[in-house]
């Protein structure tokens, strides 16, 4: 069984594929068809954006298609930068950017007070209209400075709960146990497996 995996990100590709190799499900992804239209994920929702990019795709492609959304939300910003997790700071923002805005808006907020989550939406949609959608989330606080050197996005700035180093300092094999996008990956599986 051939299923598509929207996006252009190698590490997801492979984590994906790892993660399913005890399957018959075969993962292709851009490396595979080539050229795709794009997508804009101007949806309010994580769920929103990982379904209208699966049901595009998914037409152009003719295959069952997985497309995942994710962000950083955080709770003393009532619920920013969410959706807008990849341009908070503007439309090109490094993550640097990013980070910084994010540190900014949130000068006056104690350290109790920074709790956030990470959460990643993953769509399974086929051509025969049948969708699903399942979510991972991975919960901690936002630090008073960036730290370490791993990871991306919001990484040096996100401690994760039951650690006191931030996903940037714990490097990938902790963060792709207990990430957001590991949990939704691993809903999927299941899904994946029943269907
Ligand atoms: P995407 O939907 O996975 O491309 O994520 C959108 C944005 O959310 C990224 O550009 C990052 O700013 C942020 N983000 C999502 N997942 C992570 C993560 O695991 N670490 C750090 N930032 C993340």
């Amino acid at each position: 069984m051939k299923l598509f995996l929207a996006t252009g990100n190698k590490n997801k590709v492979k984590e994906m594929k790892e993660i399913l190799a005890d399957t018959e499900i075969e993962i292709l992804s851009q490396v595979d068809i080539g050229d795709l239209p794009e997508v804009i994920e101007d949806a309010n929702t994580f769920t929103g954006n990982a379904l209208k990019k699966a049901r595009e795709l998914g037409q152009y492609t003719k295959l069952p298609v997985i497309a995942d959304d994710s962000g950083l939300v955080v709770e003393a910003l009532d619920g920013q930068p969410g959706v807008y997790s990849a341009r908070f700071a503007g439309e090109d923002a490094t993550a640097e950017e990013n980070n910084q805005k994010l540190l900014d808006s949130l000068k006056e907020v104690s350290s109790e007070k920074r709790t956030a989550y990470f959460i990643c939406a993953m769509a399974f949609v086929t051509s025969e209209g049948e969708e699903k959608v399942v979510q991972g989330k991975c919960e901690g606080r936002i630090a008073m400075e960036p730290k370490g050197e791993m990871g991306f996005g919001y990484d040096p700035l996100f401690i994760v709960d039951g650690y006191d180093q931030t996903f940037a300092q714990l490097g990938a094999d902790v963060k792709n146990r207990i990430s957001h996008r590991a949990y939704a990956l691993k809903k999927m599986k299941k899904l994946l497996v029943d269907w």
